[in-house]
Protein backbone atom coordinates (compact mmCIF):
# COMPACT_ATOMS: atom_id res chain seq x y z
CA UNK A 1 0.00 0.00 0.00
CA UNK A 2 1.31 3.17 -1.16
CA UNK A 3 0.21 6.75 1.49
CA UNK A 4 -0.36 9.58 -1.18
CA UNK A 5 -0.76 13.18 1.05
CA UNK A 6 -2.09 15.86 -1.66
CA UNK A 7 -1.88 19.49 -0.68
CA UNK A 8 -4.39 21.73 -1.80
CA UNK A 9 -5.34 25.46 -1.60
CA UNK A 10 -9.02 25.53 -0.74
CA UNK A 11 -11.96 22.99 -0.97
CA UNK A 12 -12.62 22.08 -4.59
CA UNK A 13 -8.91 22.22 -6.30
CA UNK A 14 -8.80 18.37 -4.95
CA UNK A 15 -11.89 17.39 -7.02
CA UNK A 16 -10.54 19.46 -10.02
CA UNK A 17 -7.25 19.24 -9.76
CA UNK A 18 -6.64 15.57 -8.85
CA UNK A 19 -9.88 13.96 -8.07
CA UNK A 20 -9.73 11.42 -10.75
CA UNK A 21 -6.02 9.93 -9.86
CA UNK A 22 -7.15 10.14 -5.68
CA UNK A 23 -10.19 8.03 -6.54
CA UNK A 24 -7.82 5.73 -8.93
CA UNK A 25 -5.69 5.31 -5.81
CA UNK A 26 -7.92 5.20 -3.11
CA UNK A 27 -9.77 2.32 -5.41
CA UNK A 28 -6.67 0.70 -5.67
CA UNK A 29 -5.75 -0.02 -1.76
CA UNK A 30 -3.75 2.85 -1.40
CA UNK A 31 -3.92 5.33 1.63
CA UNK A 32 -5.01 8.98 0.28
CA UNK A 33 -4.87 11.78 2.64
CA UNK A 34 -5.77 15.52 1.68
CA UNK A 35 -4.45 18.77 3.13
CA UNK A 36 -6.36 21.95 2.79
CA UNK A 37 -4.32 24.97 3.68
CA UNK A 38 -7.78 27.34 3.87
CA UNK A 39 -11.31 26.59 3.64
CA UNK A 40 -12.04 29.15 0.60
CA UNK A 41 -13.91 31.68 2.66
CA UNK A 42 -12.35 34.52 0.54
CA UNK A 43 -15.69 35.02 -1.99
CA UNK A 44 -18.15 36.98 0.22
CA UNK A 45 -18.34 41.03 -0.05
CA UNK A 46 -18.54 41.02 3.58
CA UNK A 47 -15.55 40.53 5.81
CA UNK A 48 -18.16 39.82 8.90
CA UNK A 49 -16.53 37.12 10.83
CA UNK A 50 -19.92 35.33 11.02
CA UNK A 51 -20.44 35.10 7.29
CA UNK A 52 -16.69 33.80 6.85
CA UNK A 53 -17.40 31.06 10.05
CA UNK A 54 -20.40 30.56 8.14
CA UNK A 55 -19.13 30.02 4.54
CA UNK A 56 -16.01 28.23 5.70
CA UNK A 57 -17.91 25.31 8.07
CA UNK A 58 -20.18 25.10 4.75
CA UNK A 59 -17.38 24.39 2.54
CA UNK A 60 -15.15 22.19 5.35
CA UNK A 61 -18.69 20.28 5.08
CA UNK A 62 -18.48 19.81 1.33
CA UNK A 63 -15.00 18.74 0.98
CA UNK A 64 -15.71 15.86 3.34
CA UNK A 65 -18.57 14.79 1.08
CA UNK A 66 -16.08 15.13 -1.93
CA UNK A 67 -13.14 12.89 0.04
CA UNK A 68 -16.00 10.18 0.58
CA UNK A 69 -16.74 10.28 -3.03
CA UNK A 70 -13.12 9.85 -3.53
CA UNK A 71 -12.44 7.40 -0.83
CA UNK A 72 -9.93 9.50 0.34
CA UNK A 73 -9.04 8.44 3.84
CA UNK A 74 -8.56 11.61 6.03
CA UNK A 75 -8.89 15.07 5.26
CA UNK A 76 -6.35 17.85 7.36
CA UNK A 77 -6.94 21.30 7.69
CA UNK A 78 -4.44 23.82 8.15
CA UNK A 79 -7.06 26.31 9.19
CA UNK A 80 -5.62 29.24 7.12
CA UNK A 81 -7.76 32.30 5.63
CA UNK A 82 -8.46 32.22 1.64
CA UNK A 83 -6.16 34.63 0.01
CA UNK A 84 -8.08 36.08 -2.80
CA UNK A 85 -6.82 36.50 -6.42
CA UNK A 86 -3.63 38.79 -6.88
CA UNK A 87 -6.02 41.72 -8.11
CA UNK A 88 -8.62 41.26 -5.61
CA UNK A 89 -7.17 40.02 -2.60
CA UNK A 90 -9.68 39.02 0.56
CA UNK A 91 -9.28 41.45 3.89
CA UNK A 92 -9.46 38.51 5.94
CA UNK A 93 -6.45 37.88 8.90
CA UNK A 94 -4.54 35.15 8.75
CA UNK A 95 -4.51 34.69 4.87
CA UNK A 96 -2.52 31.70 3.85
CA UNK A 97 -0.19 33.58 1.46
CA UNK A 98 1.34 35.84 4.47
CA UNK A 99 1.93 32.45 6.75
CA UNK A 100 5.79 32.00 6.27
CA UNK A 101 7.02 29.17 4.25
CA UNK A 102 9.01 27.77 6.95
CA UNK A 103 5.54 27.80 9.34
CA UNK A 104 3.62 25.95 6.60
CA UNK A 105 5.80 23.27 5.51
CA UNK A 106 6.29 21.87 9.36
CA UNK A 107 2.87 21.80 9.30
CA UNK A 108 2.31 19.80 6.22
CA UNK A 109 5.87 17.68 7.20
CA UNK A 110 4.01 16.78 10.26
CA UNK A 111 1.63 15.19 8.61
CA UNK A 112 3.79 13.29 6.10
CA UNK A 113 5.58 12.20 9.12
CA UNK A 114 2.03 11.24 11.20
CA UNK A 115 1.58 9.28 8.01
CA UNK A 116 4.63 7.90 6.94
CA UNK A 117 3.75 9.11 3.15
CA UNK A 118 5.55 7.72 0.16
CA UNK A 119 4.12 10.49 -2.02
CA UNK A 120 3.11 14.17 -1.45
CA UNK A 121 1.23 16.31 -4.31
CA UNK A 122 1.64 20.02 -4.93
CA UNK A 123 1.14 22.42 -7.63
CA UNK A 124 3.13 23.78 -10.51
CA UNK A 125 5.28 26.96 -10.04
CA UNK A 126 2.90 29.20 -12.13
CA UNK A 127 0.41 27.44 -9.15
CA UNK A 128 -1.97 26.97 -12.13
CA UNK A 129 -3.32 29.95 -13.68
CA UNK A 130 -2.08 31.98 -11.09
CA UNK A 131 -3.67 32.30 -7.95
CA UNK A 132 -1.16 33.46 -4.74
CA UNK A 133 -2.16 30.46 -2.66
CA UNK A 134 -1.97 28.19 -5.32
CA UNK A 135 1.57 29.44 -5.67
CA UNK A 136 2.16 29.38 -2.11
CA UNK A 137 1.28 25.52 -1.79
CA UNK A 138 3.85 25.03 -4.44
CA UNK A 139 6.18 26.02 -2.14
CA UNK A 140 5.09 25.09 0.70
CA UNK A 141 4.93 21.16 -0.56
CA UNK A 142 8.84 21.79 -2.14
CA UNK A 143 10.17 22.86 1.24
CA UNK A 144 7.98 20.12 3.24
CA UNK A 145 9.14 17.19 1.26
CA UNK A 146 12.76 18.55 2.49
CA UNK A 147 11.49 18.91 5.81
CA UNK A 148 10.23 14.93 5.84
CA UNK A 149 11.81 12.63 8.10
CA UNK A 150 11.57 10.22 5.26
CA UNK A 151 11.56 12.08 1.80
CA UNK A 152 8.69 11.04 -0.29
CA UNK A 153 7.94 11.54 -3.67
CA UNK A 154 6.27 14.96 -4.79
CA UNK A 155 4.52 14.94 -8.00
CA UNK A 156 3.10 18.65 -8.83
CA UNK A 157 -0.62 18.59 -10.08
CA UNK A 158 -0.55 20.46 -13.44
CA UNK A 159 -2.22 21.07 -16.73
CA UNK A 160 -0.67 20.33 -20.27
CA UNK A 161 -1.00 24.24 -21.28
CA UNK A 162 -1.27 24.04 -24.98
CA UNK A 163 -4.35 21.72 -24.40
CA UNK A 164 -6.14 24.13 -21.76
CA UNK A 165 -5.36 27.44 -23.94
CA UNK A 166 -6.82 25.00 -27.22
CA UNK A 167 -9.99 24.59 -25.33
CA UNK A 168 -10.30 27.85 -23.96
CA UNK A 169 -9.64 29.18 -27.61
CA UNK A 170 -12.68 27.72 -28.14
CA UNK A 171 -14.51 28.64 -25.69
CA UNK A 172 -13.51 32.65 -25.87
CA UNK A 173 -16.19 33.34 -28.90
CA UNK A 174 -18.20 32.31 -26.14
CA UNK A 175 -17.04 35.09 -23.54
CA UNK A 176 -20.33 37.45 -23.65
CA UNK A 177 -22.20 34.71 -22.50
CA UNK A 178 -20.50 33.82 -19.84
CA UNK A 179 -19.80 36.95 -17.72
CA UNK A 180 -17.63 36.13 -14.76
CA UNK A 181 -15.98 33.60 -17.00
CA UNK A 182 -12.30 34.88 -17.63
CA UNK A 183 -9.97 33.15 -20.30
CA UNK A 184 -6.44 33.44 -18.82
CA UNK A 185 -3.56 34.18 -20.83
CA UNK A 186 -0.78 31.57 -22.51
CA UNK A 187 1.72 31.46 -19.38
CA UNK A 188 -0.71 29.33 -17.25
CA UNK A 189 0.13 25.49 -16.11
CA UNK A 190 2.97 23.64 -17.70
CA UNK A 191 4.15 22.92 -21.20
CA UNK A 192 3.79 19.94 -22.25
CA UNK A 193 7.16 18.98 -22.91
CA UNK A 194 8.01 19.12 -19.14
CA UNK A 195 5.15 16.99 -18.35
CA UNK A 196 5.86 13.89 -17.02
CA UNK A 197 2.84 12.17 -16.05
CA UNK A 198 -0.60 12.10 -17.92
CA UNK A 199 -3.22 9.88 -16.50
CA UNK A 200 -6.24 8.87 -18.04
CA UNK A 201 -8.80 8.69 -15.27
CA UNK A 202 -12.44 8.66 -17.74
CA UNK A 203 -12.90 5.36 -15.77
CA UNK A 204 -12.64 7.34 -12.72
CA UNK A 205 -15.13 9.94 -14.15
CA UNK A 206 -18.13 9.21 -11.97
CA UNK A 207 -15.95 9.49 -8.40
CA UNK A 208 -14.82 13.21 -10.03
CA UNK A 209 -17.94 14.39 -10.72
CA UNK A 210 -19.42 12.86 -7.69
CA UNK A 211 -16.87 15.47 -5.65
CA UNK A 212 -17.23 18.14 -7.81
CA UNK A 213 -21.21 17.73 -7.18
CA UNK A 214 -20.54 17.83 -3.28
CA UNK A 215 -19.12 21.37 -3.45
CA UNK A 216 -22.30 23.04 -3.62
CA UNK A 217 -21.35 26.60 -2.80
CA UNK A 218 -19.32 26.52 -5.88
CA UNK A 219 -21.69 25.08 -7.93
CA UNK A 220 -24.70 27.07 -7.77
CA UNK A 221 -25.50 31.12 -8.40
CA UNK A 222 -23.71 33.47 -11.23
CA UNK A 223 -21.20 32.03 -13.53
CA UNK A 224 -19.54 28.82 -12.15
CA UNK A 225 -16.64 26.69 -13.88
CA UNK A 226 -17.57 23.46 -11.41
CA UNK A 227 -21.24 24.21 -12.72
CA UNK A 228 -20.77 24.43 -16.29
CA UNK A 229 -18.39 21.28 -16.17
CA UNK A 230 -21.22 19.82 -14.63
CA UNK A 231 -23.65 20.47 -17.19
CA UNK A 232 -21.34 18.91 -19.93
CA UNK A 233 -22.84 16.14 -21.61
CA UNK A 234 -20.84 13.12 -20.75
CA UNK A 235 -19.03 12.62 -24.24
CA UNK A 236 -17.34 16.35 -23.56
CA UNK A 237 -16.75 15.63 -19.66
CA UNK A 238 -14.82 12.67 -20.29
CA UNK A 239 -12.51 14.86 -22.90
CA UNK A 240 -12.57 17.83 -20.51
CA UNK A 241 -11.96 16.31 -17.53
CA UNK A 242 -10.60 12.53 -18.73
CA UNK A 243 -7.30 13.60 -18.15
CA UNK A 244 -4.97 14.86 -15.19
CA UNK A 245 -1.49 15.87 -15.28
CA UNK A 246 1.11 15.92 -12.55
CA UNK A 247 5.32 16.51 -13.17
CA UNK A 248 7.96 15.03 -10.62
CA UNK A 249 10.06 17.02 -8.82
CA UNK A 250 13.56 15.39 -8.55
CA UNK A 251 16.41 15.58 -6.38
CA UNK A 252 20.02 15.29 -6.52
ZN1 LIG B 1 -7.91 27.05 -5.50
Amino acid sequence: MTTIVSLHAHPDDEALLTGGWLAQRAAAGDRVVIIFATDGNAELASTDSRCVATLGHRRRAEASESARALGVARVRWLGHADSGMAGSPSALPDRFVHVPLERAARAVAAVLDEEDADVLTGYDANGGYGHPDHVHVHRVARRAQQLAARRPRLLEATMDRTWLVRLLRVVRPFRGLLPGVSIPGDDIFTEPSALLMRIDVRDDLDAKLAALAAHHTQATGGVRTIRLLLALPRPLARQVLGTEWFTEVRHD
